[in-house]
């Protein structure tokens, strides 16, 4: 893809730049972006260290009062521009998501269409009530109002750039902070100048929010910067406890959206033909770099066989290769490394005595859709998150047997539950230890009016989305009204 300069994206305001109160270079130099299917540079951005963290967070405080003394309507006003924005050129869009991130094209699309859901999510925020009367507790009045932070920083991964950006950044924007933005600096077009392009366009005052790629080192100056009230993290339960670590020592409110070993529980009863599909959705969409991805398929033992024979039919057919060619279902891996932890993972297993079904073997960033059987705990398939296209099938011989294999996890994001009878189906699935719970359904789901976010190692107990966003991005404040001051003892 040549740098365009008559497209929506207009690659040359920003070539060599992040984004702060306008496009300018950063102090830390300058990264290329590159195609994960063939290695082509795709751009340049500005590469931001810590001295572009503070920068961008001392702006960013400045900027913020004003905008969140803004009335509502408008700064709901600008959101839905920036979601409108974001429709209109989404098949522009979406071809950078695909190049710079190894989508398929339906993938990139669901990027386009939920953040552009999450964006008018948000902007119904903007406008909604925001506090409470309280009862009396002498003759003065009293109510609780809730207030932003103030400067919101998003750290965000490569696998849903778009959409894991944007909900954070969104929700944290219509209720008045400010936010200091880091994406992936793998994925920093779809998870950051796209997002920079639809706000400046939109109207969004200028330094209300700023966007500056980098890695870990930029990501832990955010957690630390003295401007900065709170963290807003999805990525790796390793990453996420770091920035709990650092957060937590500056005393910053902080939000983990991490990692999941996601158990799809398919009952004796279930269709197999339904069953495979589901449980072939799950493994492999997106290479199975998602952290709700189906990471273990547990069958019930009477169609352990019919599942997995369509399974395997199913894995053998789905072509792998260049998104851009529009004739696959699997891309590329994002990096070589990640190609080397799926490999490794499946060959512990196959070591450990699991068949390897199909698939289990790269061809350079290329990973084949992947079926191993017989995978048991003590094997890293079963107790690690693989973010590879590998389905793991575990067989079980009761529903409770189901039920504690998928709780032995450390993990609690998603859980999925396929089964005839519903009854029954909701009753494993009651007992299932997760953030979300898919009755009939495998475990990738998600959109803006749930609150998404995981137990145990697969976050701190705090949800993004729906319900939970003015939960999680503003804070109480009690303001107590004397009708004239009066004097106390001393
Ligand atoms: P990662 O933790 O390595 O990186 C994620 C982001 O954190 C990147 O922007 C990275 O630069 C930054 N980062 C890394 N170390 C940091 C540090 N010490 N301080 C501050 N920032 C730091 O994650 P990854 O491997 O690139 O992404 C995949 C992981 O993200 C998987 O575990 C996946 O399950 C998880 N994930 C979770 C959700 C969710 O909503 N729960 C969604 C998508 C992905």
């Amino acid at each position: 893809m040549n740098i365009q300069t008559h497209t929506f994206i207009d690659a040359g305001r920003w070539s060599g730049r992040a984004f702060f109160g306008g496009w300018d270079r950063t102090e830390a130099g300058t990264i290329n972006v590159t195609d994960p299917a063939n290695g082509t540079v795709l751009a340049s951005v500005g590469l931001g260290g810590p001295a572009d963290i503070a920068r961008a967070a001392g702006e960013a405080r400045a900027a913020q009062k004003a905008w969140a003394k803004m009335l509502g309507a408008e700064r709901a006003r600008i959101l839905n521009r920036a979601a409108d924005l974001l429709e209109a050129n989404g098949a522009e869009l979406a071809l950078w998501i695909m190049k710079e991130s190894g989508s398929i094209h339906q993938k990139a699309m669901i990027e386009i269409e939920h953040g552009a859901l999450f964006i008018r999510h948000a902007a119904t925020l903007a406008t909604a009530p925001s506090g409470m009367f309280l009862p009396g507790m002498d003759d003065r009045e009293n109510y609780a109002r809730r207030v932003p932070h103030g400067v919101v920083g998003v750290i965000s991964p490569f696998n849903f750039p778009l959409v894991l950006s944007v909900r954070s950044i969104a929700a944290a924007l219509a209720v008045g902070n400010a936010v200091v933005h880091k994406p992936d600096p793998r994925t920093p077009i779809s998870g950051g100048i796209i997002i920079a392009r639809i706000f400046e366009e939109a109207g969004l005052p200028a330094g209300i929010l700023q966007i500056v790629p980098g890695g870990a080192d930029a990501g832990e100056a955010l957690c630390s910067d003295p401007n900065v009230a709170m963290i807003s993290f999805t990525g790796s339960a390793r990453g996420g406890a770091k920035v709990g670590e650092i957060a937590g020592r500056n005393l910053k409110r902080v939000q983990l959206e991490l990692g999941g070993k996601n158990a799809l529980i398919i009952l004796g009863d279930a269709d197999p033909d339904v069953a495979a599909s589901n449980a072939a959705w799950g493994a492999f969409l997106h290479q199975g770099q998602i952290c709700m991805a189906t990471g273990l398929v547990l069958i019930d033992e009477k169609i352990e066989q019919a599942v997995t024979d369509r399974l395997v039919a199913k894995a053998a057919h789905l072509p792998v290769g260049d998104p851009s060619s529009n004739q696959v279902a699997l891309g590329p891996i994002i990096s070589d490394a990640q190609v080397t932890a799926i490999q490794a993972i499946v060959d512990d297993a196959v070591a450990k005595g699991a068949r390897l079904l199909a698939g289990g073997r790269s061809d350079g960033r290329f990973y084949p859709a992947t079926v191993l059987s017989g995978v048991k705990p003590g094997m890293l398939a079963f107790e690690e998150e693989v973010f590879g296209p590998v389905a793991c099938i575990v067989s079980f011989r009761s529903d409770e047997e189901a039920i504690a294999l998928a709780n032995r996890s450390d993990y609690g994001l998603a859980a999925g539950v396929i089964s005839a009878d519903i009854g029954r189906a909701m009753a494993v699935g009651e007992e299932l230890e997760v953030g979300q719970l898919h009755i009939n359904d495998q475990t990738v789901n998600g959109g803006p009016y749930a609150p998404f976010g995981g137990r145990g190692k697969s976050g701190n107990g705090t949800r993004v989305g729906g319900p939970a966003d003015i939960e999680e991005f503003t804070q109480w404040q009690w303001v107590s009204v004397k009708k004239t001051a009066t004097p106390y003892p001393f």
